[in-house]
């Protein structure tokens, strides 16, 4: 499913999600075009419609057709953009791979530098829109909540994690599977196997056409994803470790307890009738009962998460400039 670095003389892809962006599509096209040109980069450009309905797909077949760098994947419907990410991701063949937008709002121009920082030794460089360029209320206090949040659940450090653009050891994607908004968490997933993850200012602009495919709802999903990667990060392997910790304390909680109400009835004769610290000590039992069960079950979860990691999370329509299909 991966390409081939080796037997590749691609020495970059960059990887854009295109929905619904008829008008960005062709100054995408030129202004990467233009960023790379002369600097002697060796580079595919891999579209990717993500279930577009306007004219997207057909401007992006007539890129493919006249220029064999663009390859296309053209999506069934819409998937979303960490899909169409993951599914650019899966057929890039460059040493280095840098996701980008492509409403401009990333500039190409900043992806020399992004690859120099690479070429100083790191596997991930991560961009930071120092200047983002998106409204305060709805876009950038959630990201600075968000990030906040991230940063300190994950352990890894960065200002902007929301960033689309950045570049990646290919090698790096290899064992990464996205979905829901993961692709953000993947400089954390990335440095968890032991990549080095490096972060560089890079220039932002407000969307070039058209309006953003996001509101606000995305802050929730992206919260309960960083859930899941707080948990695939801490115990992807050992859920009943973590459960079952604190079931065993609440069972030995509820020992206590009972012993206390036992010796308080044999030798100060208390009444058991509607007694708290009875109702307490079978909380605690069932309670503790109850959490060994649920780390037993996310043992299983974990266990068919890790041998389902194959599971497509998208379904390709076509594909252009890609070989077969
Ligand atoms: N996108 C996509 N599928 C979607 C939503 C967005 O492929 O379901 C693409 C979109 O075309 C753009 C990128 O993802 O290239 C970022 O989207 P957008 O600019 O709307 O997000 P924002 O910049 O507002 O976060
Ligand atoms: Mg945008």
């Amino acid at each position: 499913m991966r390409g081939n670095a080796e037997n590749s003389p691609t020495g970059l892809s960059i990887v854009v999600p295109i929905y619904n962006e008829e008008e960005n599509v062709p100054p995408l096209y030129d202004r990467v075009t233009a960023a790379l040109a002369g600097t002697g980069i060796d580079y595919e450009l891999i579209l990717v419609d993500d279930g577009s309905s306007d004219g997207s797909f057909m401007l992006l077949k007539q890129l493919a057709e006249k220029d064999q760098r663009v390859k296309v994947i053209r999506f069934r419907r819409n998937f979303g953009q960490t899909a169409a990410m993951a599914a650019g991701f899966g057929v890039a063949r460059g040493r280095v791979v840098v996701p980008m937008d492509g409403d401009l709002q990333n500039d190409p121009a900043d992806i020399p530098m992004l690859l120099a920082k690479i070429d100083e030794g790191y596997d991930v460089v991560s961009g930071w829109r120092k200047d983002r360029q998106d409204t305060f209320i709805n876009r950038r206090l959630p990201s600075i909540i968000a990030n906040g949040l991230i940063s300190r659940m994950t352990g890894v450090h960065l200002h902007d994690y929301g960033c689309t653009l950045k570049a990646y050891r290919r090698e790096v994607l290899d064992g990464v599977n996205l979905y829901g908004e993961m692709h953000r968490f993947v400089p954390a997933l990335a440095s968890q196997v032991g990549a080095r993850v490096a972060e560089l200012p890079v220039r932002h602009h407000p969307r070039l056409h058209g309006t953003s495919k996001y509101g606000i709802s995305r802050t929730t999903r992206v919260v309960l994803d960083l859930m899941t990667v707080k948990f695939l990060l801490s115990y992807s392997t050992k859920p009943i470790q973590l459960f079952g910790k604190w079931g065993i304390y609440t069972i030995l909680a509820g020992f206590a307890t009972g012993s206390l109400t036992l010796w308080m009835k044999l030798f100060e004769g208390m009444s058991m009738n509607r007694n708290p610290l009875l109702i307490l000590t079978a909380f605690l039992l069932f309670g503790g009962v109850q959490f060994i069960a649920l780390g037993l079950l996310g043992e299983v979860n974990a266990r068919t998460y890790h041998e389902s990691q194959g599971k497509p999370i998208y379904v390709v329509r076509e594909k252009i400039n890609l070989g077969e299909g």
